[in-house]
């Protein structure tokens, strides 16, 4: 193997550097000026190909804005998204193309997602068909061969999407994406809107089609539970920064920042007395047009130090793959003091 070919495969199928990403909101009543967003602010992640990043956090932490960010349905305002290579900002139409071809989004809404007055069928084909990939004939059949991968009965293919489950909408939904065969499918909290029954369903769905299609996801969810069961790396989002990232086993055995370790006490377990030390979040995510200076959590953190509002943590290495943005990760794991440390 030649240097350039290592470097062709070691190459990561999507990178993100330093991504920050704004906008501006409608400004109050009495002011002139509009404030700004900073939905996303200085991140960076990597997909490898066939594998699943999850990212997770609050509403309002810019997870759903770092997947249109890289699919290009909002501008960044610095940093770069490169997909198999290519900077998706800078290529121009050879970017759009090959995002066209290489990426596809799986809805949350799997009702509204769809369109009612077209036939699963055509909904299914209009990718291919926009893409003008194959015949008519030989885009019919890869509809039929996709309504069977994602488990649909053959006749789904001349039914209308109101004839079907929330579940069954989602793969109709998942159909869609998966049919141009793309290197990576954005999946934004693709099971939220429906029945926990369901959601297993439409998990294992999407683990079975990785591991036959080779396909890589972006899992967007807020619901850690999800995350943890489908992601091989997982990153979690606060207030628009990555504070922790790393293998899903390690992050969510061991988790090391103060946010995580909330998030993760609050999943439910199976055994009501099991022992457990609950890190209890109190108040709301702060407004991302003022974070907090510092590190952006350190208004719900029961660690907080004068440190914090002075200086913003960087994701640093933190042993076993994992990354974290804490000033004091260390003296918190060693500590393991209180169970329920006092909320702020
Ligand atoms: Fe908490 Fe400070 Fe760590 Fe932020 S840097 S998570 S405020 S201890």
């Amino acid at each position: 193997m030649t240097e350039s070919d290592r470097a062709v495969t070691d190459r990561p199928l999507l990178e993100v550097t330093d991504l920050a990403v704004s906008f501006k909101v409608a400004r109050a009543r009495g002011s002139w000026t509009r404030p700004v967003v900073r939905a996303v602010d200085g991140i960076s992640l990597r997909i490898e190909a066939g594998e699943t990043l999850g990212l997770v956090g609050e509403s309002g932490s810019g997870k759903s804005t770092t997947g249109r960010a890289v699919l290009q349905l909002v501008p960044a305002d610095s940093g770069s998204i490169q997909l198999e290579g290519t900077d998706l900002a800078t290529a121009g139409a050879n970017g759009r193309e090959l995002l066209r071809k290489r990426v596809s989004m799986v809805f949350q809404d799997p009702f509204g997602s769809l369109n009612a007055r077209m036939k699963v069928g055509d909904i299914v084909g209009e990718p291919l068909e926009i893409q003008r990939i194959g015949d008519r004939p030989s885009r019919r059949s890869r509809v039929t061969e996709i309504l069977d991968l994602v488990g649909l009965p053959a006749d789904a293919i001349s039914r209308y999407p109101h004839e079907f489950s929330g579940g069954q909408r989602q793969r109709i939904g998942i159909a869609r994406a998966l049919a141009v065969e793309p290197a990576l499918v954005v999946c934004d909290e693709p099971v939220a809107a429906l029945d926990v029954s369901v959601q297993a369903q439409i998990l294992r769905l999407l683990k079975d089609l990785q591991r036959e299609t080779g396909v890589a996801y972006l899992f967007i969810a807020h619901d850690l539970n999800v995350v943890r069961h489908v992601s091989r790396r997982t990153a979690v989002m606060y207030l628009g920064k990555i504070v922790e990232e790393g293998p899903s086993s390690t992050l969510f055995g061991a988790p090391r920042h103060p946010y995580t370790q909330a998030l993760t006490s609050a999943i439910p377990i199976p055994d009501p007395d099991a022992p457990r030390r609950r890190l209890v979040l109190t108040g709301e995510i702060p407004s991302p047009t003022n974070p907090p200076s510092g590190c952006r959590f350190r208004t719900r953190c029961p660690y907080a130090q004068e440190r914090c509002a002075a200086e913003v943590p960087l994701l640093e290495p933190a042993g076993d793959g994992v990354s974290v943005a804490c000033h004091f990760w260390k003296e918190i794991a060693a500590s393991k003091e209180t169970t329920e440390p006092a909320a702020r």
